[in-house]
């Protein structure tokens, strides 16, 4: 594995392997499986897999929180070799930003930005969007890889890469869960041992949402799940949204939509989690 801080060295080694497949996956570190299993997906299905590591500052509204935010590069880099992923790059935030460089890309997203995680973190899928499109831009990939636990993130930057018509295919991949079901997340080990015990409530409810689904109104399963988030000792929810998973809009009834996906966001603590799971999706039939 080489480790890569430059723009220029990285640009350098990957025009060297001119028309093979690059596969790129972005994380901000502090990797765990979920991030292992984007990265091996992405060494499985290209010849030349870039693993990305950068603490965006411009995604973060709450500036105490990025303070806070575990970065462990030693770790990752071990964790990135053992999986055998080929370029661990590793830039700062004058690579990323340079002085005189053009700071944000326009992108119409139509309102999906000021949702759910938008609403409560404003500024935050701007800040995404600009580091996105500029790691995309240094790379020039072929496949993108991002987890779905970060529904909102991926629907976004799929409207990116369509609005923008950017040549490069995003690949989703599925939830990594820890042995309860809370989802793997670099902010899991900030969390005290009793906020982490009650932590597994969130995919409980969100199954539970699942399989009410027939008996119950989208109403009264939002207000299930908000009590149930809302018992354990420092425990706030921030939102129980079930929503239509194209346009993120709120559904009312189970009927609305034939992709119906339910979004949590949740204070434990000083530690904010989020997750979600596909309730319902009906492949639309293509001629
Ligand atoms: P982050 O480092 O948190 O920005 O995450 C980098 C990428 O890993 C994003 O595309 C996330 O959606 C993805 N990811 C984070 N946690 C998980 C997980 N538990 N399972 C699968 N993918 C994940």
């Amino acid at each position: 594995m080489e480790i890569i801080k430059s723009v220029e060295e990285l640009q350098s080694v990957l025009s060297s392997h001119k028309k093979k497949k690059i596969g790129f996956v972005p994380t901000m570190g502090a990797l765990h499986s979920g991030h292992i299993a984007l990265v091996k997906k992405c060494i499985r299905e290209n010849d030349i897999s870039v693993c990305s590591i950068f603490v965006n500052p411009t995604q973060f509204n709450d500036k105490s929180d990025l303070k806070k935010y575990p970065r462990t590069l030693e770790h990752d880099a071990s964790l990135l070799e053992e999986a055998k992923v080929d370029i661990l790059f590793a830039p700062g935030v004058k690579d990323v930003y340079p002085k005189g460089q053009k700071k944000t890309v326009k992108v119409k997203l139509d309102g999906l930005d000021k949702k759910l995680e938008g609403a409560f973190r404003p500024g935050h899928f701007d800040g995404v969007v600009q580091v996105v499109h500029r790691l995309l831009d240094i790379v020039k990939p072929d496949k993108l890889y991002m987890g779905q636990k970060d529904f909102q993130q991926f629907t976004i930057i799929q409207k990116m890469i369509d609005n923008l018509k950017m040549k490069v295919d995003l690949v989703v991949c599925d939830i990594q869960r820890d042995y309860d079901g809370l989802a793997l997340s670099s902010r899991n080990r900030r969390l005290t041992q009793s906020k982490r015990k009650w932590s597994n409530l969130i995919y409980m409810n969100l199954l539970r949402a699942k399989s009410l689904m027939k008996s119950e109104s989208v109403d009264s399963v939002k207000k299930i799940a908000l009590e149930s988030l809302s018992l354990p000792p420092g425990f706030k929810p921030e939102y129980f949204s079930i929503i239509d998973g194209h346009t993120l809009e709120e559904v009312e009834d189970w009927k609305e939509s034939n992709y119906l996906v339910a979004l949590v966001a949740v204070w434990a603590g000083d530690v904010r989690l989020i997750d979600n799971m596909i309730l319902k999706k009906v492949k639309s039939r293509s001629k």
